[in-house]
């Protein structure tokens, strides 16, 4: 049954209330729901689109509490751990749903939602005592967060030697120079200073951020706060950089020995607690993958997104060497990998975007099995901005989809301004994902960026209806099972 009408000041004032309400039953069972990603592979909507759904009772055939009959209703609770941001949900849907709807602002940093599901359970003694409640709190967290999960394990020098090794690698070149070049003059043993200490991390994050241009690398290395730094900005913990290793005693007053106490920092105030606190505390994780992203830029895109993917997965895996991740990985017993975004292709192309994706999280897949936790991958669109359809060219019938590029979004000579709507025909995914890892011609595709849906419907109780490909069968997967 869906639950009664709520718009968008309604869940505001429902989230507010609510905040006044943190009593909830203490008997209340609770799911923790991870939803990762590195940036822009669509947290942001994927979380927004969670919420309203479960708030309005969406529009999902493919969640089964709901289409039994037994999904009551959701309400925003306090969350109970006030050191964490919100979610900004209100915030985001506001941008989605206004006058003229655009993309909200993507994850920065780590916050959580704690939503209360009403349901019917079909278990016997359950169901015979009324309603249930199920907790579901939603913790979002940027993907590059677990690339630090290694550095626990390796000294200063370890991953000093490790960076500038890749730093200096024939085709990191190009951005690895100017750093190398500034370390070069350098003398690590001369007298700490801040000065130096900033410039050389402020170096350090160009070389990182110029290694994951648009259309070039996908990859991201640690520190994955140096991209992502969240509230740190700034602060000493994040002010550090690789030296090249030092032997024998160094002097505890010099720019090595600083920088060195830096990291160390960064391990137990910055990755530690992150582990501890919030990623060890999960129930079911979520990995967001912007998979067209790298198709579009090309096979060694593609190549270091597989890269990226295994260095993420690890945290996943189990027997590791690294004993934190014993600690951290037998709690998680589903990882759904989705394949974000498949609105930017036509229906007919999705089973092979999915193929896609099983074939990039193959290989951390082979290498172990995820702490015996049950896998899926999924092509999904949170919210789907095209239509499709379907031109002759040629004699040939092509099937396209139908939307408005971003404003500024650029196809064969033309610059569009966002308003005007277009039929695209992005291609045909090989049937063969291996050939997409291999060295030759690259896939023709085109991939552009679609303004959110402008015109939304409403159900019967008024509320926004957001429209999604598949999404419904992600939330099945990932919290069905805990609504039965
Ligand atoms: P985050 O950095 O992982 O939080 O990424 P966001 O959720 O902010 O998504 C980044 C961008 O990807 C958005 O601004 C949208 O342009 C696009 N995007 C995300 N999800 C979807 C989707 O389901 N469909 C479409 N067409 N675009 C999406």
């Amino acid at each position: 049954m869906p639950q009664p009408p709520t718009h968008l000041a309604d869940e505001i004032g429902i989230a507010l209330g609510n905040l006044a309400d943190a009593a909830v039953a203490p008997f209340t069972p609770t799911l923790r729901l991870g939803v990762t990603g590195l940036s822009r592979s669509g947290k942001t909507i994927f979380i927004t689109a969670l919420v309203h759904n479960l708030l309005t009772g969406g529009r999902l055939p493919g969640f089964a509490p709901l289409t039994e009959g037994r999904f009551i209703g959701a309400r925003l609770a306090e969350y109970p751990d006030a050191a964490v941001p919100r979610f900004a949900y209100e915030q985001h849907l506001g941008a989605l749903t206004g006058k003229i709807p655009t993309w909200p602002e993507s994850t920065k940093r780590i916050s959580q939602l704690r939503l209360v599901l009403k349901f019917q359970s079909n278990r016997f003694l359950a169901g015979a005592l009324g309603h249930s409640t199920l907790n579901l709190d939603i913790v979002d967290y940027p993907g590059e967060w677990l690339l630090d999960l290694p550095l626990l394990s390796l000294s200063y020098a370890e991953w000093s030697a490790q960076a500038l090794e890749r730093a200096g690698r024939p085709h990191s070149r190009h951005e690895g120079e100017p750093y190398i070049n500034a370390i070069s003059t350098l003398d690590p043993l001369k007298d700490a200073n801040d000065r130096d200490a900033e410039a050389l991390a402020i170096a350090f994050t160009e070389y990182l951020r110029a290694s994951r241009e648009d259309g070039r690398a996908l990859s991201t290395l640690p520190p994955g706060r140096f991209l992502m730094p969240g509230d740190l900005e700034g602060s000493p913990a994040l002010t550090f950089a690789p030296l090249p290793p030092q032997h024998g005693q160094v002097r505890s007053s010099s720019l090595y020995a600083m920088l060195e106490r830096r990291y160390e920092a960064y391990k137990q105030i910055v990755v530690r607690p992150f582990f501890r606190d919030h990623f060890a505390r999960l129930d079911r994780q979520i990995v967001l993958v912007d998979t067209l992203r790298a198709l579009n830029a090309g096979p060694a895109a593609v190549a270091d997104l597989e890269t990226a993917l295994t260095d993420i997965l690890s945290c996943f895996r189990q027997g590791d060497t690294n004993p934190f991740i014993r600690l951290i990985a037998r709690r998680i017993d589903r990882i759904l990998f989705a394949a974000t975004k498949a609105d930017h292709l036509h229906s007919t192309s999705h089973d092979r975007l999915e193929a896609i994706l099983n074939r990039l999280v193959a290989s951390a897949a082979r290498r172990a099995k995820f702490a015996g936790a049950e896998t899926r991958s999924l092509a999904l669109a949170a919210i789907r901005a095209t239509r499709e359809g379907a031109i002759e060219e040629g004699g040939e019938k092509l099937d396209v989809i139908l939307g408005a590029p971003m404003p500024g979004e650029k196809l064969d000579g033309i610059t569009y301004d966002g308003k005007k709507e277009i039929a695209l025909f992005p291609g045909d995914l090989p049937a063969n994902p291996d050939s997409l890892f291999e060295d030759g011609e690259p896939v023709a595709l085109n991939f552009l960026r679609f303004m959110p849906p402008q015109k939304l419907d409403r159900n019967a109780e008024g509320s926004i209806i957001l429209p999604h490909i598949r999404f419904d069968r992600a939330l099945n997967f990932l919290i069905g099972d805990w609504l039965r």
